[in-house]
């Protein structure tokens, strides 16, 4: 039996989250193929140090780079004590970083991201790896960009499926260990230059690695008790959802649900191979587990919130009616601004939706008002209701100004404001 877990930037944030990932991957009964994210925030520290490497701040660069230190040798003195050769180690890792900011950035935003953030994997799994082994949970470190080959689409690569699958087929042997640990979220071209999957793509790693070994399940763990109908921080009632099925999942993050990474489930799906979702605070609860089942075991409404909308209606100008060449032009300005639409909806003379607020949203509202009449209302959110009642529409959108609406026979969804 092959299983992959996942552990998030969250669980290994200081020394005490590595002890406890570690005491979890010791009561697992099988092979183990463990994913481990950079620690903490160190992604969101790393795009910071990106920005003054490119602004050419060195005192920025230095300042950064120096708390980003500090945070991961304060967790090594606790782990390792003061004398232990793994510090030597780390230190000329580092340093392999510190030479690297030193050159001037290439005018490759997207690549010089990739090169630097994908540090951030690599220190942590060598953190948690070398402290395993310390304490006697003997484990091999996999350099997942030796295994994990992508196309050259730096910060959002694609993976190379076949070379992954053969590369990591004979990597992931288990001939000589039973726990390996590799990284998330990086990989590399055929030229070994490092790549990234996008934001919060751990969740995918491990669902890539999952399929290729044909693993008996993944298991992503979480500081959250598993999938829960909605977002704790904004809906106490919130509980979990003990069974999902894999097409519900996916329809329940492309309305905006966070708790897994979108592209996750489908590689898994293929090869029916089960997700559970599990917290790694309390880690002898079940969880969630998402799987083939022909109907969701529970008809509990869920609850996706959208905050930071901007609901845009445009009609023409000229006194035509929204049509097919109407709605081309439209969505050619859209996709021309990168700006993904969250809800749409028509009627003869306007067509209207919601989208993220966001850096491109001016430049966008100014190539619609060329050949449109455009109106919008900004601080609005998008609430999307699967199997809803008359009852939980009422409950949450008390108190509201609902701006629009759509329902379909799963969905219910509306674009609301509130009242002031
Ligand atoms: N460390 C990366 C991020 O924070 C990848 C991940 O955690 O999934 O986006
Ligand atoms: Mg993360």
């Amino acid at each position: 039996m092959i299983q992959v877990y996942k552990f998030g930037g969250a669980s290994v944030k200081d020394a005490n989250g590595i002890k406890n990932i570690i005491n979890i991957i010791t009561k697992a009964k099988s092979k183990l193929v463990v994913v481990v994210s950079a620690m903490g925030k160190t992604t969101n520290a790393f795009e910071s140090l990106l920005d003054a490497f490119f602004s050419e701040n060195t005192e920025e660069v230095n300042k950064i780079l120096q708390t980003i230190y500090d945070k991961h040798n304060h967790i090594i003195t606790e782990l390792f004590g003061e004398k232990d050769p793994f510090i030597y180690d780390f230190n000329q890792c580092f340093n392999t970083l510190r030479q690297r900011l030193e050159k001037r950035p290439s005018l490759n935003y997207d690549f010089e991201y990739d090169q630097i953030v994908s540090f951030g994997e690599i220190f942590s799994t060598k953190i948690v790896s070398a402290y395993a082994n310390l304490i006697a949970v003997e484990n091999t470190w996999v350099d997942v960009r030796e295994v994990l080959k992508t196309d050259e689409n730096y910060r959002d690569a694609g993976v190379n499926w076949n070379l992954t699958s053969e590369f990591m087929k004979a990597q992931f042997s288990f001939n000589t260990t039973s726990v390996y640990f590799t990284q998330g979220f990086i990989g590399s071209t055929i030229n070994n230059i490092s790549t990234t999957l996008g934001r919060e793509g751990s969740d995918y790693t491990g669902a890539v690695i999952a399929h290729i070994l044909n693993a008996n399940a993944l298991t992503i763990w979480k500081d959250v008790p598993g999938v829960l109908n909605a977002d704790p921080r904004w809906y106490e009632k919130a509980v979990l959802l003990p069974e999902i099925s894999y097409s519900e999942a996916i329809e329940l993050s492309y309305y905006g649900a966070q708790v897994i990474h979108p592209k996750t489930l489908k590689p898994l799906q293929n090869k029916s191979i089960p997700l559970y979702v599990r917290s790694f605070i309390d880690s002898d609860k079940e969880g969630s587990v998402i799987q083939n089942s022909e109907v969701n075991t529970t008809n509990l409404p869920v609850f996706i919130l959208k905050k930071n909308q901007i609901f845009i209606t445009v009609s023409p100008k000229d006194f035509s009616f929204i049509l097919e060449d109407n709605l081309s032009d439209i969505f050619h300005i859209f996709s021309e601004h990168k700006v993904k639409i969250n809800l749409m909806q028509n009627s003869a003379l306007n067509f209207s939706v919601c989208v993220n607020e966001g850096r491109t949203i001016t430049a966008l509202l100014e190539a619609l008002s060329a050949d449109f009449i455009v109106r919008y209302n900004t601080g609005v959110e998008l609430l999307t209701i699967r199997s809803y009642n008359d009852e939980v529409i009422e409950e949450l959108t008390f108190g509201k100004e609902i701006i629009d609406s759509q329902l379909s026979r799963k969905t219910a969804r509306f674009v609301i404001k509130e009242l002031n």
